[in-house]
């Protein structure tokens, strides 16, 4: 079955991009259902690419093969998913480290699934019509991968209402015994919980961050600010922080920061958490005018597309701007964000504007991305949807 694309509509496929767009297609296959292979190919007829059809969405084809010989099975899942941990494995020592994201989608060639390891639990998102259509052949890859891991499935995204997908969770082998992971890296602990967590579990993209961050906050008063689990706030402590207050509108997120501080026998009295809203509580910071050596800025996603780019640039500068505005003299600022459709340079100047407006001389010396088991395809710039930057505030 082909989707045939317009006219000069294949510049970017040839450029190795995994996305069509419905409007670049001239004609669609007849009869294809949501999540059938299909091949895409030039008005003249020509073969680009294969991949997963999704005839109701505006991205209605991603591609998962640019070869013609390739067939899209368990024998071809597998090969991709070995090769996207042989990566991973090789980078890290498991004895160290053992929280790793085997699977980041497009940019590991299997675009619309996702998978995270947390010790001998595999933590998988199936976000694509077309991986639900194959999930017994990507059940049966992964375990004959992983023969000693468990596998939990946690498809329980609003993005795969796009695909005409229901949610979906639950264990997807039999020797799944516990939600509860005691995960490590670096020397510090905390537990994911794979059935309850966000996301996959926990967000794994920040652990360099953390362990970066965690470094230059020896000595001092610390705000993690949206900080979930306490990725930061652990690491903080690890670098010898004074204190270290913890923020989140969660009451299950600070319930586990105060556990995972504790797992790692820190001193529990350095630690202040909050279960508040973050805007709020650092105008109440202001009018009390309590201040801090280092502040973390780690929102959820702003900006869920690029019609809400504006908005949450306004949303991004007030948090920037009032935690400039907290910082002590000789204090840092590291700021993030997660909104794919924020580049970095906007991201950047959005920072700039709050430094501006809050009368401080600041300078910036890190930028910051996400890990490296969260790697960008240089063929697929999008997959760079985690930005930051280290502040220093005169
Ligand atoms: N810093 C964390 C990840 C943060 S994810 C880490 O490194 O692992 C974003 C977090 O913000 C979530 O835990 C969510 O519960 C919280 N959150 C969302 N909106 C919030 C708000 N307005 N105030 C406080 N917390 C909020």
């Amino acid at each position: 079955m082909n989707v045939i694309l317009k006219k000069g509509k294949e510049k970017s496929l040839l450029r190795k991009h995994p996305w069509v767009f419905s409007g670049a297609v001239a004609r669609f296959p007849q009869g294809a259902t949501a999540g059938a292979v299909v091949d895409v190919v030039t008005s003249a007829g020509e073969f680009l690419g294969r991949g997963f059809y999704s005839p109701n969405a505006q991205l209605v084809v991603r591609i998962l093969t640019f070869d013609k010989a390739e067939t899209i099975d368990k024998a071809f899942l597998k090969n991709r998913i070995a090769t996207a941990w042989a990566m991973r494995a090789n980078r890290w020592d498991s004895a160290t480290h053992n929280a790793v994201r085997i699977l980041h989608g497009e940019s590991d060639g299997l675009p619309g699934l996702i998978a995270d390891r947390f010790v001998n639990v595999i933590s998988i998102q199936i976000l694509s019509a077309g991986f639900e259509a194959m999930r017994n052949e990507l059940i049966e890859a992964f375990q004959e991968l992983f023969p000693e891991c468990s596998l939990y499935e946690r498809s329980d995204t609003p993005t795969r209402a796009l695909e005409g997908l229901e949610e979906r969770t639950g264990p997807l082998t039999q020797n799944f015994n516990s939600p509860l992971v005691d995960v490590s890296v670096d020397g510090v602990r905390w537990l994911v919980d794979v059935e309850k967590g966000q996301k996959t579990g926990c967000y794994l993209d920040q652990v360099d961050n953390w362990q970066e961050v965690g470094a230059i906050c020896n000595g001092a008063d610390v705000l993690d600010t949206f900080c979930y689990n306490g990725g930061f706030t652990l690491y903080a402590l690890k670098g010898g922080a004074k204190s270290i207050c913890s923020i989140d509108s969660s009451e299950e997120a600070i319930e586990n920061v105060k556990r995972n501080v504790a797992l790692n026998g820190f001193d529990e009295a350095k630690l202040e958490v909050q279960c508040a809203d973050v805007f709020a509580a650092l105008r109440k910071f202001r009018d009390s005018r309590r201040t801090f050596d280092i502040i973390i800025l780690d929102p959820p996603k702003f900006a869920d597309s690029k019609g809400h780019v504006e908005r949450a640039c306004r949303a991004y500068k007030d948090i920037n701007l009032l935690a400039f505005k907290l910082l002590r003299p000789g204090g840092y600022l590291a700021t993030y964000s997660c909104s794919g459709s924020v580049m970095p340079e906007l991201f950047q100047k959005v920072v700039a504007d709050a430094a501006l407006d809050s009368k401080r001389v600041v300078r910036m010396e890190r930028r910051f991305m996400q890990a490296p088991d969260h790697p960008v395809a240089m063929s697929f710039p999008e997959g760079l949807y985690l930005k930051g930057v280290l502040c220093h505030v005169e």
